[in-house]
């Protein structure tokens, strides 16, 4: 059976997608993940959100359009559609042993910063050095539409999080508004009220509710979709939004 880097080291091509779907954390890929779960840890969702967040600078520098970020087990690779683009271009990097891919992809993140840096301190244009930058890179062999993800679908929430949303009393429309962080802000107001030991209430339900409302918030910061099937293997980014959503 041929391994994922095979696979990249054959054609310059990551496959986007597996037959056979098997349980594994979104953000370090170990199988050692309980029924249900996303990711293996709260610490390596967060560790991966950092990062994702931390990459939207570089891909605001490439006005890119598009996005996505994937790993195997030698490499993590990001790649970036700018919006006046047809051609992918593909960072790619050697994983360091022991690194987790969110830890590769900041060191990825990090090298690509540094050489456009340097560029713009030897008097190169802002856009002249994204532009070199992006072409050095170019990735003609990739078909562009392979990181396109379809409108997004639905809210993704992790058990987490649902439970969360019904601590709240909200349900998913009230995600799907724009004034979602209103509304997650407004309840937790209300019910702070009700439940505070100040006032009588029970603490541990207290309790509950602020962590709730913060698990919320913290979903509005990156709220994630679901997107099509083509991207069930890496992360996709959308330019539009700005935001990262993971992997089906
Ligand atoms: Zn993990």
């Amino acid at each position: 059976m041929k391994t994922s880097a095979e696979q990249l080291s054959e054609n310059g091509v990551v496959r986007y997608t597996t037959p056979a779907k098997q349980l594994k954390c979104l953000s370090c890929g170990t199988d050692r993940i309980k029924p249900g779960r996303r990711y293996c840890s709260r610490q390596c969702r967060q560790q991966i959100n950092w990062v994702l967040s931390l990459s939207k600078g570089l891909l605001r520098t490439f006005n890119a359009r598009y996005a996505a970020f994937s790993f195997t087990r030698n490499h993590v690779i990001l790649d970036v559609l700018p919006v006046w683009s047809k051609v992918i271009s593909r960072f790619i990097c050697k994983r360091t042993f022991g690194n987790k891919p969110a830890e590769d992809l900041k060191n990825l993140i990090l090298q690509a910063g540094r050489e456009w840096y340097q560029m713009v301190d030897n008097n190169t244009s802002k856009s002249f050095a994204s532009l070199s930058l992006l072409e050095k890179n170019h990735k003609e062999s990739i078909n562009p539409k392979n990181i396109k993800p379809d409108r997004k679908a639905s809210l993704r929430l992790t058990k987490h999080e649902k439970e969360s949303l019904k601590i709240l009393e909200l349900d998913r429309k009230d995600l799907s508004s724009d004034e979602h962080v209103v509304k997650i802000k407004a309840s937790y107001k209300r019910m702070a009220k009700l439940h505070h030991p100040d006032m009588g209430g029970d603490t541990e339900k207290f309790k509950q509710l602020n962590e709730a409302h913060k698990q919320m918030l913290l979903w509005t910061e990156n709220p994630q979709y679901a997107s099509r099937r083509a991207l069930q293997d890496c992360w996709s980014y959308d330019g539009v939004t700005s935001r990262w959503s993971p992997p089906l």
